[in-house]
Formats: structure tokens, sequence, C-alpha cells
């Protein structure tokens, strides 16, 4: 099955329930399945055939919407890049892809129009939203919108490329994850599953549909009928209004969207009691931000789904009220071992770790949701893809009871005084203090320490660094966890999609309170 068919399949089942709302606009599977039929006949005509990219670099928004499900009917690769991206990074990107065409909006047309012209690209179509000023040879949405339909949508084999992520990583150029039509369905109905959603579940589109979960989050809603309600970009009291306004059922969010949400001044103004399934993914949450979401965004039920944009699921755990922080067992589908952590890359799968102790989480490339390899990155396969599993980068602990704990990234791991130290439960033992917003954790060179261990923080009123030493010497936590020095800093650096990004940190990119 590919996805266009599937899509015709929830949009005959129910035709007049709403698909995806945008500001005013509400459009309805019947209407959204017929905008997507006319543009990609719009597509077909700018030249797009099965297995070419269009590249996007749009918000959330209806458009975002139909252009997927269009390339979905014509199979050209819905390959998404952040709108906010650099004319540099789109420049590669297009290179890279070998990019077909492109799709653009207001936001993002200065740096798309630089980094055509920077790659001699000028002449490739030209997709442009409304708020576009536009140029010779560029075809509008609107007029493509308009055009006649696609007369008959190929039905994708089931293992072609219907999508391309492209993952920053943490050093290099970002790489192309190409997902199947499999992939992709297998993916969405273990995500329905694991969420427990039901049919008309309705869904935050807040999550960026350049980032797998954003992607993922729109299919599934789709999939059930539900709407999706779009946050174009990200704005803490607009996702609260939709959530009340909108009557939504589930969301699925980095942590740091929840926290922004949670720590909102007029969050009690809002009736968010819609909410019934809630769950956050990406990066791991601290133990304060469980306990504050339970208790006030009260939901019945409160996942902690861990997985990648390559293999999508791997470990999810529906109880984390009892068991805050816990990542719980495989997924449908999914084998998961821990192996002895080796930076070097040299560990197989068969290298397992004795129980209870901490390895890299390594998950089987067996599953129908795992992408099969990058997209022409022999050198990212020979280090992530070894003998049919995907080894993560991530490290992990199994609990007495054999659930699984995502302790941090193997690259972030600080030896400190011959001493292994993850920063996680560092940042988590910080959460609970009340001098700390928000605080993450490194290591940076040391002569008496080999690497010293340094917290940042976002400051909450009356902070000092004595003040957090203070109370980081009375935590429960073992003598050589405790950082040696405390930075206080105006924003602890994140990614586009909200996740702390602690190798600015190390670069020294960050702003001291004053
Ligand atoms: P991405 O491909 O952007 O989704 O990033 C995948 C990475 O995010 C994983 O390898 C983990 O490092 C991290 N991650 C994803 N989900 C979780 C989770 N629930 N808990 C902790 N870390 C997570």
């Amino acid at each position: 099955m590919d996805l266009a068919s599937a899509f015709s399949i929830t949009v005959a089942r129910r035709p007049d329930a709403i698909a995806v709302v945008d500001g005013g606009r509400r459009l309805s599977f019947r209407e959204c399945h017929a905008e997507s039929a006319r543009l990609a006949g719009g597509l077909a005509r700018l030249g797009l055939r099965a297995g070419d990219h269009l590249l996007l670099l749009l918000k959330n928004r209806y458009q975002n919407a139909a252009l997927y499900w269009a390339c979905h009917m014509l199979g050209v690769i819905y390959t998404p890049l952040n709108w906010r991206a650099r004319a540099a990074e789109i420049a590669y990107c297009l290179g890279d892809a070998k990019a077909n065409a492109v799709a653009f909006e207001g936001a993002s047309a200065e740096s798309v129009r630089e980094a055509l012209a920077q790659s001699g690209l000028e002449a490739l179509p030209r997709v442009v939203l409304a708020d576009v000023r536009t140029e010779p040879g560029d075809a509008s949405y609107a007029d493509l919108a308009a055009g006649p339909t696609l007369e008959r949508p190929i039905a994708a084999e089931e293992d072609s490329t219907c999508l391309m992520l492209y993952t920053s990583g943490t050093t290099g150029k970002p790489k192309g994850v190409p997902r199947s039509h499999r992939n992709e369905l297998a993916a969405t109905v273990s995500m329905i599953a694991h969420n427990r959603y039901v049919f008309g579940d309705s869904a935050l589109g807040v999550m960026p549909m350049y980032h797998t979960m954003g992607v993922r989050v729109l299919l599934a809603a789709a999939l059930l009928n539900g709407k999706f309600v779009c946050v174009p970009a990200y704005d803490t009291e607009l996702a609260l209004r939709l959530i009340q306004d909108e009557g939504i059922t589930t969301m699925f969010l980095v942590p740091t969207l929840y926290y922004d949400m949670v720590n909102h001044p007029d969050f009690s103004a809002f009736d968010l009691r819609s909410l019934k399934r809630i769950g956050y993914a990406g990066m791991t949450m601290t133990n304060a931000l469980s306990a504050a979401c339970m208790d006030q965004l009260k939901p019945e039920l409160f996942v902690n789904y861990y997985g990648t944009t390559e293999v999508y699921t791997l470990s999810f755990c529906d109880h984390v009220d009892a068991k805050p922080g816990c990542a719980g067992r495989p997924g449908l589908n999914q084998m998961l071992r821990l192996v002895v952590p080796d930076p070097e890359g040299k560990s197989g799968p068969d290298d397992l770790v004795a129980p209870g102790e901490p390895g890299e989480i390594i998950a089987s490339l067996a599953s129908p949701e795992a992408f099969a390899g990058y997209w022409r990155r022999p050198d990212a396969n020979a280090k992530a893809l070894r003998s049919g599993w995907y080894f993560t980068g991530d490290l992990g602990r199994r609990d007495e009871d054999g659930e699984l704990y995502v302790i941090g990234r193997l690259d972030d791991m600080v030896i400190t005084g011959g001493e292994n130290v993850y920063p996680e439960e560092v940042e988590n033992a910080l959460s609970h203090c009340p001098l700390v917003r928000r605080a993450a954790v490194i290591g940076i060179p040391d002569e008496r320490w080999g690497q010293k261990l340094v917290a940042f923080v976002e400051p909450a009123a009356g902070a000092s660094a004595e003040g957090l030493a203070a109370y980081m010497g009375e935590a429960a936590l073992a003598n050589y966890k405790r950082p040696k020095e405390y930075v206080l800093i105006e924003r602890i650096p994140q990614s586009p999609v909200g996740k702390i990004l602690r190798r600015e940190l190390r670069a020294g990119n960050y702003r001291r309170v004053q």
C-alpha cells in the first residue's frame, strides 16, 4: 500500500470530517483530497515525475499538507527542510537531493533564491505561496491548485521512497534519510497503537513538518480521520488557545514545548480538558517537568516515545506517571539490544552488556519502520548500520523490571576523574531546584579531572552560582556527579525542534547573564 492509496481510503471513510485547520481555513477530507489532486496535476505539468525530489521550505500550513499528499499521488519524494535554513544549507541540500523543484513561502524566499543563485539553479521549477514576491518563472501555488486534477495517481510500490528527511546530527553535513511508503505506514500504525489514538482524534500540528515527529502527527491524524490543526510558527499562547478552541485530544511534542506550555504565565486561563492522550519524544524529559505535565495537563495517558528519524519507533512507556523518564519496552516489530559502547564504532550486535549495565542502544533494521540506509552517504552507513542493526549513538540502561531508560548520547558522556557521568542525570537533579528554569550540563577539558562537569543554567529569580552549588551539595547524587562550576546564561541553546544543543555550549556559544 502506498500513502496516496491510504489517503483515498481515509477520504472515502469520512469525506466530510475536517482534515486540516489553518487559521480561518477548514478543509474537509474531500476538499483536502481534491486540492491535493489538482496540485498533483500542477506539479506534473511543472515536469515532476515519480522518483523526483520536491524540496519544501514551508511552515505548517494547509498548503504544506496538500503538497505532501500531492507528492504521494505522483510518487514524488516529499523532501522538507527547515524554512529557517540558511542559503548555504539549502544550496547543499538542493545539490545533495538533486532536487527537481522547490516550494517556498515569504519567510524562506530570500534564502531559497540566494541558494538557487549560488547553485546556478535559477531555472529550477519553483512553487511559491501567495506571500512571495514573484519573479518570472515562479509557479504560484494558487494557480497550480486551480488547474486540472491529476488524471491517475500512480500507485507507487511500497518499497519506493515517498519522503526524505534531513537529519543534522551533531557534526558534518545534513544527511538525507529516505523513507519508503511501507516505512511510513508501519511507523504511523505503531504510533497510533502505542499512543492509543482512536478514530477522530485531533492533533496539534506544531512539531515542524520537516521533522519526523511533524510528518508523523499529520499522517496519524489523517489515517484516523482526525483534524490536524496547524501552528505555522511556534507560539505558546497560540498553541494553548488552539487546544482549547479546537478541543484537541492528542499532542506529540518535544519536552521543550511542554515546558513552555506548563510554564506559560496565562496557563490557567485556558481550558485544556479536551486533551486525552499526550506523548513526548525527541529528548529526555526531566522528572520535574514530567510531574508538572501530569499535574497541569491531567492527560488520561502520557507516553514517553523513544524513536529516531531513521527507524522511527524504538520503545515506548505508557506509565511515566509511575516511572518518570522510563522509555519502557520495544515497540511493535522492534528488537532492541544494549551493546558495549565504543566511540570508535567497533562494537558488534553481539557485544551485549551485562544486565543493568549501560550500553549503546541498537535497533534491528528488520523492522518495517526502519530505513534502508542514508541517501548517498556510504560513510554514514558504515558508521551507523552494522550487521543488520542501527547503532543509535544513545546510551541506555535497563532497570530491574527490564525497562529501558535512555541516559544520553554517547558523545555527551563526560569522563571526570575516571568516572562516567551522564549529563541528563545531573540536569534531572537540577530540574527540581527552585533557582533553575532550565539547565544543561557538559564536560570541559580540565588538567586535573580530564573533564570537568559544568552546569549551564537559565536562572530563576534569586539564583547564584553559590546558591546552586549549595542546593546540589544536598542533592541525592554521588559527589563526582556534582558540577564543579555553574554558569548562569540567558538561554540554553536549542535545535530548531527544541533539543538541547550541548555542542554549542562546548563551543562557547552562549551569553552570560549580566
Ligand atoms: P531525531 O532523529 O531527530 O528524532 O533524533 C533521534 C534522537 O533523539 C535519538 O537518537 C535520541 O538521542 C533522542 N530521543 C528521541 N526520543 C527520545 C526519548 N523519548 N528520550 C530520550 N531521547 C530521545
